[in-house]
């Protein structure tokens, strides 16, 4: 690009990182200004909840070197907070009253999350997980060992439980619904966890809610909906994110996260969204997408890089999501509704090796391939495609994936 420009970026994680890196990547050669309000550098958060927590594995940094911001003259501002947003005036206001001008602006402000309201949530000992000063603060309540209450039976709080587990401390996954992962797994996938984390000595109160957090300056108990007291030593929160969109309000049509087109542009021109925080118009499943996926940012920051820089972008990768949790890996990959979606399973469930499809009439909609590899890449296909598939071909595990449409070449 020949006139130079400045470009910012608000939010130093994965999506905003990428997106500073594709602009360099390129060719783009005005002002690049990535704020972040953590005192880090674009970092991975998914080991936080695994080797990282259970002091196994270090951080995973975007860039390893940490000089690469400097040598790429991207302008890292951290810990620096943008404050409001100023769409008709084109600038970002940080917190502290300097106004930042900007050619194209891109929001990757990512996702917090939620806070359990009631009595005793803020007593020490009770923690959410999203930073790195969060997992360290978890894996010191790990290594103090004792009974950790984990309320929350989604992803986070799953994987934060087989952490726990497997570094020796007593767990109990309090979870209101009446199986793990039942919102966005269904009740057969849910039951599957749910015996993976029974199997490893997890106590699961199912269908049980939170009344209380109690303790005298520390959490000491969780008290239960059906009138249990937990006592426990510390507790972990994972009850679900929300897209952070308090700067996007003061301009931007908002709604369930930023509200994007398929080139990850908001309804004002110039300004971008992606990670995290975009809810964007998807061309393969014909309707808004906002996931929490690191993949999504991982390839939503540079589409909207590009984006940025006036190139011809249509966002329509297929969601794509792993998880680790004990022995059991999983990839997903899709978007299905359990509540309507059919499912077909391929393999042995109690064995812990197999795939589960769903279905839309038949329309491959979503797969997840647990202890089963080199799978995904043909379900994004077939989810991408939106070939009719053939159920008892799905099933069949002596089938590869990429030849289960429901007309096969003959022979
Ligand atoms: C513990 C944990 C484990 C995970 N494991 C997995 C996994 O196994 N698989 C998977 O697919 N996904 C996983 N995820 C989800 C994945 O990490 C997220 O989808 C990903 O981090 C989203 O990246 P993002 O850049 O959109 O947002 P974020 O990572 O949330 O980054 C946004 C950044 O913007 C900053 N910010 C926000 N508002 C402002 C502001 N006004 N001014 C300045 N800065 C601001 C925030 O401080 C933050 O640093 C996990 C997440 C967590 C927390």
């Amino acid at each position: 690009m020949s006139t130079p420009s400045t470009f910012v970026i608000v939010g130093a994680g994965m999506a905003g990182g990428k997106a500073a890196e594709t602009l360099r990547e390129e060719g783009f050669d005005g002002r690049i200004v990535l704020v972040g309000a953590e005192p880090h550098r674009p970092y991975e958060r998914p080991p936080l909840s695994k080797d990282y927590l259970r002091a196994e594995g270090g951080l995973a940094w975007l860039q390893e070197d940490e000089g690469w911001y400097a040598q790429h003259d991207v302008e890292l501002r951290t810990e620096t907070v943008a404050e409001s947003l100023d769409v008709s005036g084109s600038a970002v206001v940080l917190a502290g009253g300097e106004r930042l001008q900007y050619d194209r602006l891109l929001l990757t402000t990512g996702a917090e999350p939620r806070r359990l309201p009631l009595p005793g949530a803020d007593l020490e000992g009770v923690h959410l997980l999203r930073t790195i000063e969060d997992s360290d603060a978890i894996r010191a309540a790990i290594e103090a060992g004792g009974r950790l209450v984990v309320i929350g039976g989604g992803w986070i709080g799953c994987e934060v439980a087989a952490s726990a587990r497997q570094k020796g401390m007593d767990v109990t996954i309090v979870e209101p619904l009446e199986l793990p992962l039942l919102r966005v797994l269904g009740p057969e996938l849910g039951g599957f966890y749910r015996d993976v984390h029974a199997d490893q000595g997890v106590e699961l109160l199912l269908g049980t809610g939170v009344e209380a957090i109690e303790g005298s300056g520390r959490a000491e108990r969780v008290r239960t909906s059906d009138g249990r007291a937990i006592d426990c030593a510390a507790v972990v929160v994972g009850i679900g994110v929300t897209p952070r969109t308090e700067l996007a309000e003061g301009g931007l049509d908002v709604d369930n996260g930023v509200l994007v087109d398929e080139r990850l542009q908001a309804s004002a021109e110039g300004v971008f969204a992606a990670g995290d925080v975009a809810n964007a118009a998807h061309p393969v499943f014909e309707r808004r997408v906002r996931v929490e996926h690191w993949a999504n940012a991982l390839e939503q920051g540079p589409a909207a890089a590009r984006a940025m820089l006036g190139r011809d972008v249509r966002y329509d990768k297929v969601p794509y999501f792993f998880s680790d949790q004990y022995d059991v890996g999983m990839e997903y990959a899709g978007l299905h509704d359990p509540g309507s979606d059919e499912l077909v399973v391929r393999g042995d469930m109690a064995g812990r090796e197999f795939i589960a499809f769903w279905l839309r009439g038949d329309r491959l909609v979503a797969g997840m391939n647990v202890n089963v590899w080199d799978v995904s890449d043909p379900i994004q296909e077939l989810v991408r495609s939106g070939a009719p598939v053939d159920r008892a071909r799905l099933a069949d595990p002596n089938v590869p994936v990429e030849e289960v449409s429901s007309s096969p070449a003959a022979g």
